[in-house]
């Protein structure tokens, strides 16, 4: 039970907001770990007992003292669009929304590095970065619901990560402030060495008030669609596209059965596999010399910033899973990084599961050398099932990210990051912040 004197003291905080009711504190304890039947079952119960809106990193700083001097759990939301339960409160507490600390603080016009407030949506950061000639390196395919601090908490890559490889690749994120949640809270300036550490830690090390972030130059992406005469073709055309000479955004690759189970919107009505792509306008020239060369047919929809809301970023990542659940929820799916070369993977799993298996490839760059990731779409046949499918995957040399467990190491490497840990004994050292979610602390 929550302590009355923490309600008393929180509703006497300036610029908080307390919420309350049934349904807000059902709402926000959930996030989009249904795409997951293993977690589903797991959370279904959690539930916070107080949710938090503070408008002001001054409100931040009294929500961690006060849950500090409680000994209550405190977890942190942005737009709950996460996949992993990543801000589901597992030992109840207070959920506290960072979505109210949105200001864009700076944009320096030599360098396009940003300054933002943890708060704020893609789609917003985004749009002011345009004024400055700049646009966001990596986004999710929930760009225009989420958060710059979910992303940079709970997130990986998504759209640009063919380009720009993954979140934690020095260079993306330069400093950060944040808040502790030690004997006497503090508001700290971190360097981009000491920020690694709270890089994709489900806000488990550290409450993040503010941003830096590094920024591409604008590119005015076009939108190409290439259907291919067979799969091997396919992820063949993906491999060459990826590793051209050209500007690339997004490199989507769909087997046929995915491509009909998505909205057509006003996209080639054709059966085919397919890849779509959003590459820089000097590059489709060449998209279609290499399409043309394996016999693949090409349609240049145009410039991605006249399609609004029905663009190809809004099918691929996860969105591919989001359209086909939305179909049948029986869908769910895997993340992993194939092995190179990467056919004999792709053959081996579809002979073992057939139509229970349906490919979504994507280009990444990874540790500097061009990949392929997948997500394929997996019919869930019960967790027995799902453990065997990962485990073939494994043998063939796929690297699973497993996106049915909760904690930061589960869904990566499965190893523990030593730092985060330390920094979590540092700034939160009675472990209070999203409890459960970093498996190699205890305190
Ligand atoms: C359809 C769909 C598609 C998706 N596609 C992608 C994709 O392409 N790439 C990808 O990486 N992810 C993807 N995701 C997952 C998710 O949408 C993104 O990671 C998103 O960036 C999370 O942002 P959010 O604001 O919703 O964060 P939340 O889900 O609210 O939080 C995520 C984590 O960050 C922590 N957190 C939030 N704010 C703070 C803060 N201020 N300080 C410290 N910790 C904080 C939370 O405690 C939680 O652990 C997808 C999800 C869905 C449902």
């Amino acid at each position: 039970m929550l302590p009355d004197p923490l309600r008393t003291e929180l509703a006497a905080v300036p610029g908080l907001r307390l919420l309350t009711q049934p349904e807000e504190l059902e709402r926000f304890s959930r996030d989009a770990y249904d795409y997951s039947p293993v977690l589903q079952k797991r959370l279904a119960h959690c539930r916070a007992e107080l949710v938090v809106r503070p408008e002001t990193v001054e409100a931040v700083v009294r929500v961690a003292a006060a849950c500090r001097r409680h000994a209550v759990p405190l977890t942190l939301r942005g737009s709950g669009t996460g996949n992993y339960g990543q801000s589901v409160p597992l030992e109840s507490g207070v959920v506290m929304l960072m979505t109210q600390l949105r200001a864009v603080r700076s944009i320096d016009q030599a360098t396009g590095v940003a300054v933002v407030e943890s708060g704020c949506l893609l789609k917003d950061l985004n749009r002011e970065l345009s004024g400055f000639g700049r646009q966001l390196r990596l986004m999710p395919s929930t760009w225009r619901s989420a958060t710059i601090g979910g992303f940079i908490a709970g997130g990986s890559g998504g759209i640009g990560s063919v380009r720009w490889g993954f979140l934690r690749d020095p260079g993306h994120l330069l400093g950060l402030e944040v808040v502790t949640i030690d004997e006497d809270p503090r508001v700290l300036q971190l360097d981009a060495s000491d920020a690694e550490a709270l890089n994709h830690a489900y806000g488990t090390n550290g409450i993040i008030t503010a941003l830096r972030l590094a920024t591409a130059i604008s590119v005015d992406w076009q939108e190409v669609v290439v259907d291919c005469p067979d799969w091997r073709t396919a992820v063949d055309l993906a491999r060459r596209c990826s590793s051209a000479a050209i500007d690339l955004h997004l490199c989507t690759v769909l087997e046929a059965a995915v491509v009909e189970m998505l909205p057509s919107w006003d996209l080639p009505r054709r059966s085919a596999d397919r890849l779509l792509l959003l590459v820089a306008p000097d590059a489709v020239s060449t998209v279609q010399r290499l399409a043309s060369d394996l016999g693949a047919e090409l349609t240049h929809l145009g410039a991605e910033a006249a399609r609004h809301g029905s663009g190809l970023r809004e099918l691929s990542w996860n969105h591919t899973t989001l359209h086909l659940r939305q179909r049948d929820p029986e869908w769910t799916y895997l993340q992993m990084l194939l092995p190179q070369p990467e056919m004999h993977c792709l053959d081996m799993l579809k002979r073992s599961w057939g139509d229970d298996l349906l490919w979504h490839l994507e280009g990444v760059r990874q540790q500097g050398v061009q990949r392929i990731a997948a997500l394929p779409l997996v019919r869930w046949r019960g967790e027995e099932a799902l453990e065997q499918l990962m485990q073939q995957c494994r043998d063939l040399g796929a690297l699973i990210f497993n996106p049915h467990v909760l904690t930061v190491e589960g869904g990566g490497l499965g190893v523990v990051d030593a730092d985060q840990v330390a920094t979590k004994h540092r700034y939160d050292p009675a472990g209070l912040l999203n409890p459960g979610k970093l498996g190699g602390f205890s305190n």
